[in-house]
C-alpha cells in the first residue's frame, strides 16, 4: 500500500464524482482485491462520463494505476456500456496495455448503482447496508480517477465535467470551474430552447428539481437536464411531498409492481416498496409503522418513475421511511445472506424503454464535449461538497487568491475534503460557502 498516493489525493481535495462525494483519499488508503472504475453512467440524457473517457482516456487509466498501487489490488476493471464499444476503443487500447480490463455492461437502469456494478463485475454481493470494501472492492467514478491522476501531478480539483441536456439549443458536455452558476453553464449550451423551463440538477432519476439557477456547480454535479415547466416530470417532481404520500395512501392498490421492478429487490435485498406503501394505508400518516422494507433502498427512483402503473410515489415513501428510521435510531435487522432473484437477468429495465416512459425520447441525443473557456465573474464554493465534516476556511474576506490555492481545510481528526479556489480573485464572502469575485 502506498500512503503517499492517498496523501496527494487528500491534499488535492478529490471526492467521489459519482454523486455521493465520499472523500477519495479514504478509499485509496484501503487494501482490496479489486478496483473498479464506474463508467456505467445510467442517468438518462447525461453523457459526461462517456465524453471524459473518450477525451481523457490516459488520465482515467493513470488514475486507475494510482489506485492499484495504493490499494495493492490484484484486479482492475472499468465498467462501461457495451453499446459504446466502438467509441471507447482508445480507452480499451490504453487500459489493456496497463493490464486493466473493460467490463462490458448492458444498457439498463441502474447499472451505475454500486451494488449492481459490483455484482455484474465480480459476482459478489455487497452485504445489506455494506460497502464495496466488505467484499474486497473499491469503486470510483471515472471522473474521480481523472482527478486522482491530476492529484499525482500536484493539481487540486478546481473543475468539473458536466453535461447540459434536455430542452437546450446545443446539448453539450463542458469542463467548467467549480462554483460557476447553473445559469452560466446552461447559457453555454445555447440556453433553454423553450420559454418557461425547470432544471433537474444531477439527472432526472436521482437528481433534484431546482428553481434557483444562481446555485453553483459542485464537485458532485454530474449534469443539468432542462425541461419545459409543463413537462409531466416537472409537475410530478414539484408536488409537495405530503401530497405525494396522501395520493399514495388513497390510490395504491398493492399490485407490487414497484417491488417487482426494484433493482435492489431483484439483487436479493429485502426492499419492498409496496409494503412501505401499505403502511401509508393503515395509519393516519404512515409514520407509526414506517418500516424496514425501505431501509436498503438506494433511491434510484425506478419504482416512482417507471414501475408504478398509477404513477404514485413509492420512492418518496421509502425516503420518508428511511429518514424516520434514522431519526428513531432503529437499526436494520434482516437476512445478511442474500442471493439474486431468479428473475434478476430477465427483469432489467432497458434505458431506451425508461427514456420513452419518462417522455424524454425527443431529448435523447448526444451531448458532445465542447472545449470552452469559462471566465465567470464570481464563483461560489460550498465548504461542504462531500460526505463528512464541513471544511474550515483558511482565507478571510478581502484576501486575494489564485486558482488552485487552498481555501478550506479538513477539520483535525475528521472525515472531509479540502476546498480550493477555482479562479483568481478576491474573497468577498464566507458563509457556508466561500465567494470569490474577479478583481
Ligand atoms: S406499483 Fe404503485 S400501485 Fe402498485 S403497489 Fe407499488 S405503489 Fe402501489
Ligand atoms: S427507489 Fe424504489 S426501485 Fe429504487 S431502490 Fe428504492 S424502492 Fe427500489
Amino acid at each position: 500500500m502506498d500512503l503517499n498516493i492517498s496523501e496527494s489525493i487528500r491534499n488535492s481535495g478529490v471526492v467521489g464524482c459519482g454523486g455521493a462525494g465520499f472523500p477519495a483519499h479514504v478509499k485509496a488508503a484501503s487494501s482490496v482485491e479489486y478496483v473498479i472504475a464506474n463508467g456505467a453512467e445510467c442517468e438518462p440524457l447525461l453523457h459526461k462520463d462517456l465524453e471524459l473517457m473518450i477525451h481523457q482516456p490516459e488520465a482515467v487509466v493513470k488514475g486507475m494505476q494510482q489506485l492499484i498501487s495504493s490499494t495493492g489490488a490484484k484486479k482492475a476493471l472499468i465498467g462501461v456500456k457495451r453499446k459504446y464499444e466502438e467509441r471507447l476503443s482508445e480507452l480499451r487500447r490504453i487500459a489493456e496495455r496497463a493490464d486493466i480490463e473493460l467490463k462490458w455492461l448492458g444498457d439498463f437502469y441502474p447499472t451505475g448503482d454500486e451494488y449492481v456494478l459490483v455484482y455484474e463485475s465480480t459476482n459478489r454481493l455487497i452485504p445489506p447496508h455494506g460497502i464495496p470494501l466488505d467484499v474486497g472492492v473499491v469503486v470510483n467514478n471515472v471522473e474521480t480517477l481523472r482527478n486522482l491522476s491530476r492529484a499525482s501531478e500536484g493539481f487540486p480539483v478546481t473543475t468539473k465535467y458536466v453535461t447540459v441536456a434536455g430542452a437546450v439549443r446545443n446539448p453539450s458536455t463542458f469542463e467548467v470551474p467549480i462554483g460557476i452558476s447553473l445559469a452560466e453553464v446552461i447559457a453555454a449550451a445555447g440556453g433553454p430552447s423553450v420559454t418557461g423551463c425547470a432544471v433537474f440538477v444531477g439527472g432526472l432519476m436521482m437528481g433534484k428539481l431546482e428553481t434557483d439557477l444562481s446555485l453553483p456547480v459542485t464537485k458532485t454535479c454530474a449534469g443539468l437536464v432542462v425541461l419545459p415547466a409543463d413537462h409531466r416530470l416537472v409537475q410530478r417532481s414539484g408536488l409537495q411531498v405530503e401530497a405525494k404520500h396522501r395520493i399514495g395512501k388513497s390510490a395504491c392498490d398493492q399490485c407490487s409492481y414497484c417491488t417487482e421492478f426494484c433493482p435492489r429487490y431483484l439483487l436479493g435485498y429485502d426492499v419492498q416498496p409496496h409494503k412501505v406503501m401499505r403502511s401509508l394505508s393503515f395509519t393516519a400518516t404512515g409514520e407509526a409503522i414506517w418500516n424496514q422494507w425501505a431501509d436498503l433502498c438506494c433511491s434510484c427512483g425506478l419504482c416512482t418513475l417507471y414501475a408504478c402503473p398509477e404513477e404514485l410515489y413509492p420512492k418518496e415513501a421509502c425516503d420518508k421511511a428511511k429518514a424516520d428510521l434514522k431519526e428513531a435510531g432503529v437499526q436494520w435487522k434482516g437476512e445478511v445472506q442474500t442471493s439474486p432473484h431468479s428473475m434478476y437477468d430477465g427483469r432489467h429495465v432497458p434505458l431506451r424503454q425508461l427514456v420513452r416512459k419518462l417522455g424524454i425520447a425527443g431529448y435523447d441525443v448526444a451531448a458532445p464535449f465542447l472545449k470552452l473557456k469559462f471566465s465567470p465573474r464570481k464563483v461560489r464554493l460550498p465548504l461542504q461538497q462531500h460526505i463528512g465534516a464541513k471544511a474550515v476556511p483558511t482565507v478571510k474576506p478581502g484576501q486575494a487568491v489564485k486558482a488552485g490555492e487552498l481555501i478550506g481545510e479538513i477539520p483535525a481528526g475528521k472525515l472531509g475534503a479540502r476546498v480550493h479556489a477555482s479562479m483568481d480573485g478576491v474573497v468577498t464572502a464566507i458563509n457556508g460557502e466561500i465567494v470569490i469575485e474577479q478583481l
